[in-house]
């Protein structure tokens, strides 16, 4: 669960682990829960399913609201997220520090489809060394400007990895993508108060 604040000065937060972080505003519940959605190293299939609930949608938009994600135009991650559900495996050091800040101002974490649970399709590129995986990608398959960007790109990790390898989740729902069956059972469940099981939902590769 998220770290608690210990003080506050000039706009950074010490927390109880000794990490000085930036304060962030916490977005008011309007008495809805306040969900998340953030998508790292991801194909966006996951979120595609999350648009599939389709009209079911409606009903869950009076009881949520969405205070952060790819789907609408909010650009900074805010404080008090209820619920975030984290797409994709962390494959550079900005999406690392994304899913730090993530953790920081979330209550419950999902790791949201396969590559976030084991990394999975990114992950493909991990017996590779990164020059190499560069190199293909920006040399070898490349018909036209031949080069590789050494600037205004996140760096890449040594290898992709699952979110849980980085912070604590708090909740996994795998599949490929998992079914927007799953993630409205999954999300109906967290509004009635209870922790879902999704097995028997959805499944790793489902
Ligand atoms: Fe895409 Fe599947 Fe990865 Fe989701 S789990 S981001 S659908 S490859």
């Amino acid at each position: 669960m998220s770290e608690q604040k210990k003080n506050s000065t000039n706009g950074w937060t010490v927390q109880e682990n000794g990490w000085t972080v930036p304060e962030v505003e916490e977005t008011p519940s309007n008495g809805k829960v306040n969900v998340a959605t953030v998508w790292l190293d991801g194909c966006s299939g996951c979120h595609m399913s999350f648009l599939d609930i389709d009209e079911k949608i409606i009903g869950l938009a009076d009881l949520i609201q969405i205070v952060y994600s790819p789907l609408v135009d909010i650009k900074k991650f805010p404080g008090g997220v209820d619920v975030t559900l984290i797409e994709g495996a962390v494959s550079s050091d900005e999406d690392e520090e994304k899913v730090h800040e993530v953790r920081r101002n979330t209550k419950l974490l999902i790791s949201f489809g396969d590559c976030a649970v084991t990394a999975n399709v990114p992950a493909m590129r991990n017996q590779f060394k990164v020059d190499e995986v560069l190199n293909r990608a920006y040399i070898e398959n490349a018909t036209n400007n031949q080069e590789i960007p050494r600037f205004g790109l996140p760096r890449l990790l040594r290898k992709a990895r699952p979110v849980h390898e980085i912070v604590n989740v708090d909740l996994f729902l795998p599949g490929c993508p998992p079914p927007s069956d799953a993630i409205y059972f999954v999300v109906g469940e967290l509004l009635q108060g209870r922790i879902p099981d999704p097995k028997g939902k959805t499944r790793f590769g489902a």
